[in-house]
């Protein structure tokens, strides 16, 4: 089992993260305690449904998660994938996260299977970035329709070109690191199976037993800050 990784020795090394990379920056996980649909129903604020009955209320919650995400800062976990992008091409990140935090720590290659907190899409005009706190247009300025955000929303399908370039990168990599997931979202689920069967070593950090444990051969049980640093001996 390596307690060191020498990132020269890899072809690729791919990170997949969940929403436990940026619990450790102060975003509330999915499912825990303080978990977002805890609090707000899902139904009222994240699907399209949702949005076509009252798209002031959706856009409304989604600028609130935008300035939440906004008091959160990158940690040495981010740090040290920018660090090593810095020195190696080779690293990639397929993320389920929607929060811009991979990219505000600087870190490149990003795969967003689940859109961004970041970008809004008009159903016409097509997809574009908008990083201020407040939206900077609610409807598209070219035909006035409501601009949704470019999230994947409870019950829409994961974008087709994402999902074949995640496939892509995880056939192609030989060190597969998996941070901060439950993975019982699909196609989450599948990926250190498709990793490992492609000839990767898969490592699983997280500070808690998950169901997926076992497709992993080796575990690192604590937090991405601390875990990451030690695994590439990058001082952060
Ligand atoms: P999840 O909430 O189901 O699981 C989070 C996992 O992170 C847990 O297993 C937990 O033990 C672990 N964890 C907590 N702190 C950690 C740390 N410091 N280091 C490493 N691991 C840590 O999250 P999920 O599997 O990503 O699935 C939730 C879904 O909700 C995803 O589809 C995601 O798109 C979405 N989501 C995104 C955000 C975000 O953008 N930040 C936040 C909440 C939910």
């Amino acid at each position: 089992m390596p307690s060191h990784f020498d990132p020269s020795t890899y072809k690729k090394i791919v990170f997949f993260t969940g929403a436990g990379m940026s619990a450790e920056s102060g975003v509330p996980t999915f499912r825990g305690s303080g978990g977002i649909w805890r609090e707000y129903r899902w139904q009222e604020y994240a699907c399209q449904t949702a949005f076509d009955n009252d798209p002031e209320k959706v856009l409304d919650f989604h600028e609130l998660r935008r300035r939440e995400v906004l008091k959160c800062q990158p940690h040495a976990g981010h740090r040290v994938i920018s660090a090593l992008q810095q020195k190696f091409d080779h690293i990639r990140i397929i993320t389920q996260n929607i929060d811009g935090m991979h990219q505000r720590a600087g870190n490149k290659n990003v795969i967003e299977l689940h859109g961004s907190l970041w970008r809004v899409r008009c159903s016409t005009h097509g997809v574009w970035e908008d990083l201020s706190p407040t939206f900077t247009h609610r409807r598209c300025p070219h035909c006035q329709q409501w601009l949704r955000p470019d999230i994947v929303w409870f019950e829409d399908m994961l974008d087709e070109e994402d999902v074949q370039a995640a496939a892509y990168e995880l056939e192609t990599c030989d060190l597969f690191i998996s941070i901060g997931t439950s993975a019982r979202v699909w196609p989450a689920a599948g990926y250190p199976v498709i990793a490992r069967r492609h000839g990767a070593w898969c490592v699983e950090i997280n500070p808690e037993p998950t169901e997926n444990k076992d497709l992993y051969q080796q575990v690192e049980r604590g937090k991405a800050g601390a875990i990451l640093p030690q695994l590439f001996g990058v001082n952060i």
